[in-house]
């Protein structure tokens, strides 16, 4: 799986930005496998479904239709790409991409844009889980701080309470709650190439990256 770059990394690390340039830069496409993840938080928020309930969600997972138009995410043809990068849809897509039958329901989706090649995929388990046959994987890291003041800078747009601390502490819940989920948790394995973009300039991070592919 020579065409296959994957990026995975906690909340903030900059991994969106960078896999969106990296594609550019390379020609190829780009998925964003966290806006699955939020795609399906969104539509149990809409439709008020509790997430502990097995049934309820097993049946909201076979009707939703997610589909990418110019990186734009749609869930039964409305767009949503705005609408999923709240705190609260961040917050609930952490919490319902712990279930194992979201996880495999959102499996195939990925797994078929890597198999066709001449992509970079971003998220949580890309290199470990979707791709790990990709000669390519790559680990983003930066600091809690960092990440924490990158999305303070988004989220206040659309939330002008939101501070700081707060935006801290929900990247830190984040990020146990990922890194110790049972099912595809985030981790960095010794084939992933680590980068800590702490400080660092974006399209440093994407040289940096691009001089690394083989
Ligand atoms: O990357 P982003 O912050 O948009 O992802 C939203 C949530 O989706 C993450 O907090 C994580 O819980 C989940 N996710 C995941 N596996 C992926 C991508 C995202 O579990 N490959």
């Amino acid at each position: 799986m020579k065409h296959v770059i994957t990026i995975d990394g906690p909340s903030g690390s900059g991994k969106g930005t960078i896999a969106k340039l990296l594609a550019r830069k390379l020609g190829y496409s780009y998925l964003d496998t966290g806006a699955l993840y939020r795609a399906v938080a969104w539509q149990t928020d809409q439709h008020k479904i509790d997430i502990e309930n097995e049934k309820a969600l097993d049946d909201m997972l076979k009707k939703i239709h997610i589909t990418f138009e110019n990186e734009q995410i749609l869930v039964d043809g409305q767009d949503i790409s705005s609408e999923i990068r709240t705190a609260e849809i961040s917050e609930l897509s952490s919490r319902v991409s712990a279930k194992p039958s979201v996880r495999s329901a959102l499996f195939d989706i990925q797994r078929k844009l890597c198999l066709q090649g001449r992509v970079v995929i971003e998220g949580r388990d890309t290199g470990t889980t979707i791709c790990p046959e990709s000669e390519n994987k790559f680990y983003l890291d930066a600091s809690v701080e960092e990440r924490a003041r990158r999305r303070f800078k988004e989220l206040k747009i659309n939330n002008p309470e939101m501070t700081m601390d707060k935006t801290i502490d929900d990247i830190r819940s984040r990020d146990l709650r990922d890194s110790s989920r049972e099912s595809s948790p985030l981790r960095k394995t010794d084939d992933m190439i680590y980068v800590d973009s702490t400080g660092m300039e974006i399209d440093y991070v994407v040289t940096h990256i691009f001089d690394r592919l083989k």
